[in-house]
């Protein structure tokens, strides 16, 4: 089939690649000229285990083109997937900006039927904005074509995306039309070989699941936290706790590890947004507001926790060693990441950070630039040399099994604050570190 896909950013690559991988023909369409330009060279803007390869292969085979040019987008595809962005707007509530815009342009060229398929999160009702939006330019140019508007929410992961598009849990679709059911189906039936994995729902519905799942996930995120915070008031270890709840199965072990906060570019935003298309309706959705508060403190908890281990002193002229920019594994993706809480919080101090990442350093560089108190490192065991503590705050894999005797050896303080809970304390101290996690029992 004939795909086009507007925005090429995590969503609209890896959404494309995929869909060009298992024999569509897709035409990719951004604002941004030099992404544009990197694709076609092969340089692949986001680190996404296993993209580089598939869009490589797939343009190469000239299954997937990229473009700037809206024109041929909208000639291109029968399928018009809208991908953009929907950043939080000043009151939090979601910036339909630039649907909006990619809906208009799309009218304002097509001169054949679409399917206009939205696959940016958005709040409910956006499908009707952007059928009457494309309506509205249709009739100023005089033309009656016909077109359908589906929602068709995507729920990849970070760093798991190409595995999550290509054997997806389940594939909702949200439409009122025959004849898009029939082709939205004709267009995943790929990935429904082993069974269906296809929801057709209302248009609606469609849209509010993508929010609740997302505030789903990050309300067990925060609950956990909050355990956490409670378990280190009142001498209990919170990991115990984990897997003493997880073993029910009507809680399960998925997503209830406590942390220093959850970040990224959808669970704050998509929280936010439906907390505010609440209030716009007359309805207190007191579950999200608390669910934001606890995310919002909980970013703070490793800096509290470094600032109490030294008594509440000073920590200027100290240097810390962090592990972990990205705002969780497998990605060098820095939006609301915990560690950029922690880093602002170190500087305002007059702390340094010595700094590693697997991924997200050039990222953490173009965030923060060249600065004195910002030194990224080559290697883990680089970022220890003449610190005074180790901060973690990724779950890197990498991590997992350190060196404790060269940390003893490098760190002058001696001691570890972990916002993953990734050791054993008893194990660490074994060591001679001294080692806080979040919520393991002991207040510091
Ligand atoms: P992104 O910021 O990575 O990419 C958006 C892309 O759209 C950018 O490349 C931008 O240049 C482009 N763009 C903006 N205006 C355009 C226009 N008029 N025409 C063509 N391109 C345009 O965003 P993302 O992370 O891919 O997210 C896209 C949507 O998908 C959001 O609504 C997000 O909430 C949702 N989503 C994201 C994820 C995720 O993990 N990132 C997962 C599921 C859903």
């Amino acid at each position: 089939m004939n795909v086009t896909v507007f925005g090429i950013g995590y969503v609209g690559l890896v959404q494309a690649a995929v869909l060009a991988d298992v024999g569509h023909n897709v035409c990719c369409v951004d604002v941004d000229q030099k992404k544009i330009d990197d694709l076609k060279n092969g340089i692949i803007p986001i680190f996404e285990p296993g993209l580089t390869d598939l869009v490589v292969d797939n343009f190469k085979k000239e299954r997937l083109q990229f473009t700037t040019d809206a024109q041929t987008g909208v000639d291109h595809g029968e399928l018009q997937f809208i991908a953009v962005g929907t950043p939080p707007d000043e009151d939090g509530s979601a910036d339909l900006s630039y649907v909006l815009s990619v809906a208009g342009k799309i009218a304002s060229i097509m001169d054949s039927p679409k399917i206009i398929i939205n696959k940016s999160t958005v709040p409910v009702g956006t499908a009707d904005r952007v059928r009457s939006h494309i309506s509205d330019i249709l009739s100023m140019r005089g033309l009656d074509i016909s077109y359908d508007v589906v929602s068709n929410p995507e729920f990849l992961k970070e760093g798991s995306a190409l595995e999550d598009c290509m054997r997806p849990e389940r594939i909702i679709i949200g439409t009122d039309s025959e004849d898009a059911e029939f082709l939205m189906r004709e267009l995943y039936e790929p990935f429904s070989r082993n069974r269906d994995k296809v929801m057709i729902m209302d248009v609606r519905s469609a849209e509010f699941t993508k929010y609740a799942a997302n505030c789903m996930l990050a309300t067990k995120i925060s609950f956990m936290n909050e355990m956490a915070n409670l378990a280190e008031r009142l001498g209990v270890d919170i990991e115990e706790v984990r897997k003493g709840i997880g073993s029910d199965s009507r809680i399960g072990y998925h997503f209830i590890y406590p942390g220093c906060g959850y970040g990224g570019s959808c669970f704050p935003k998509d929280v936010q947004a439906l907390e505010r298309s609440a209030r716009e309706i007359g309805y207190d959705a007191k579950i999200l507001k608390a669910v934001e508060e606890v995310n919002h403190s909980q970013k703070e908890v490793l800096f509290h926790h470094v600032k109490s281990f030294y008594n509440g002193k000073s920590l200027a002229g100290k240097t810390f060693a962090v592990w972990g920019l990205a705002f969780k594994p497998n990605t060098d993706d820095m939006r609301q990441a915990s560690s950029r809480v922690l880093l602002e919080a170190l500087w305002q101090e007059g702390a340094k950070v010595q700094a590693y990442d697997p991924e997200a350093m050039e990222e953490a560089q173009r965030i923060y630039g060249i600065r004195d108190d910002m030194v990224l490192m080559g290697t883990k065991e680089a970022a220890l040399h003449n610190a005074d503590g180790l901060i973690i705050v990724t779950e890197w894999k990498s991590f997992r099994v350190p060196d404790f005797e060269k940390m003893l050896e490098e760190l002058k303080d001696k001691v570890i604050f972990d916002g993953r809970n990734l050791y054993d304390p008893k194990r660490v101290e074994a060591h001679g570190l001294s080692y806080y996690g979040i919520g393991r029992g002991r207040s510091i």
